[in-house]
């Protein structure tokens, strides 16, 4: 099978591999879509991760070929999703209800071979996997399996939006553009921050209220402009920046909450000098929160299915295993909007 595989720092290779077999408790996924994520961009240049060789490849959707016989929940012909939070169940993280924190770090293209393949050995199945409504797309379903719910999760769980509540989202892009979806849908004020005009455009589509261009304007004076002085309830770091962390901080009102979903650079150079006394004045906090547990996932698919969450606005590209690449260059020079998604593992 055709798959694409790094052997070292920048060296991502398409080449003709054996395909794999799948456990018992596994199952085999012949790969339908899988996107094209700035975490494989991190792993590509080297920044964490320097295991190989790997197969990339952590968003993916596909149909089941093969179901290992101690798989209870599906069977060959079925159409899934991964969640990019793989556990394997046994780990105090995993029985208390947190398979996101998994001691076994079962994620996809890093912890096993993962979906920039024509097909996945997926491990322990019944609890990697869920159902893709019949609705979705495989396109629209890988970007709901790492970077959407990173966003929903973010929003609804960590920064636990209330009705009217003024919530600015920094970064536009697959993270940030479905935290401005749910901020909206839960019936927040939404203000999106990027720098560029065509992510902002979406954001608009997805909900925001208003948008700040940061290449234009100091994105914490306007939203303190927009919020007259007060400041947001609730900041969403959705791009993994150590200055954007800082300005995400310095926009809370009093008893505001960062959350941060983006992941800065490895080492000294990733972390934020975040100012002290404001957060003790304020009674602000700061909240981590790491993609989902699998349980996580149905309640985002039924709303996404059912039309109460939108996520066609942030697939704007298609293409094959062979241009990813060409879109990790794009990366490099902050050149790509919304969400690329390969679609065809045949070149
Ligand atoms: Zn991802
Ligand atoms: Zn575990």
């Amino acid at each position: 099978m055709k798959a694409l595989v790094l052997e070292g720092v920048e060296q991502l290779i398409l080449k003709d591999v054996e395909k794999p077999t799948c456990d018992k408790d596994g199952m085999l996924i012949k790969v339908m879509a899988n996107g094209v994520c700035r975490s494989d961009w991190h792993k590509w240049h080297g920044h964490y991760s320097r295991k190989y060789p790997m197969i990339l490849g952590h968003e993916m959707c596909g149909i089941v070929e093969e179901a290992g016989e101690l798989v209870e929940r599906f069977k060959a012909g079925d159409r899934v999703m991964i969640p990019v939070s793989g556990s394997e169940g046994t780990c105090d993280m995993c029985k208390s209800g947190h398979g996101n924190l998994c001691e076994s770090y079962l994620v996809p293209g890093i912890g096993y071979n993962g979906g920039f393949a024509e097909y996945v050995a997926v491990p322990y199945a019944d609890r990697n996997a869920e159902y893709l409504p019949d609705n979705l797309s495989f396109e629209e379903g890988a970007i709901l399996s790492c970077r959407y719910i990173t966003g929903f999760k973010g929003v609804v769980e960590a920064a636990k939006v209330k009705i009217g509540e003024w919530v600015a989202v920094y970064g536009c892009g697959g993270v940030g553009l479905a935290s401005v979806a749910t901020a909206s849908k839960m019936g927040g004020f939404v203000i999106a921050v990027d720098i560029k005009e065509e992510a902002l455009k979406i954001a608009e589509e997805m909900g925001a209220d208003y948008v700040i261009n940061a290449s234009k304007e100091d994105p914490v004076e306007a939203i303190k402009k927009i919020t007259k002085g007060k400041g947001v309830d609730a900041a969403i770091e959705a791009l993994g920046n150590k200055n954007v962390v800082v300005q995400c901080f310095n926009s809370l009102g009093k008893l505001g909450r960062l959350i941060q979903l983006g992941v800065t650079q490895l080492g000294p150079e990733g972390d934020a000098s975040i100012p002290i006394n404001p957060l003790v004045q304020g009674e602000l906090s700061i909240v981590g929160s790491l993609s989902s547990p699998i349980q996580g996932f149905k309640p985002m698919l039924e709303l996404v299915a059912a039309g109460k969450l939108n996520v066609k606005p942030l697939l704007t590209e298609t293409c094959c295993l062979s241009d990813v690449v060409s879109v990790f260059k794009r990366m490099d020079n902050n050149d790509v909007v919304g969400a690329v998604v390969v679609n065809d593992f045949t070149k």
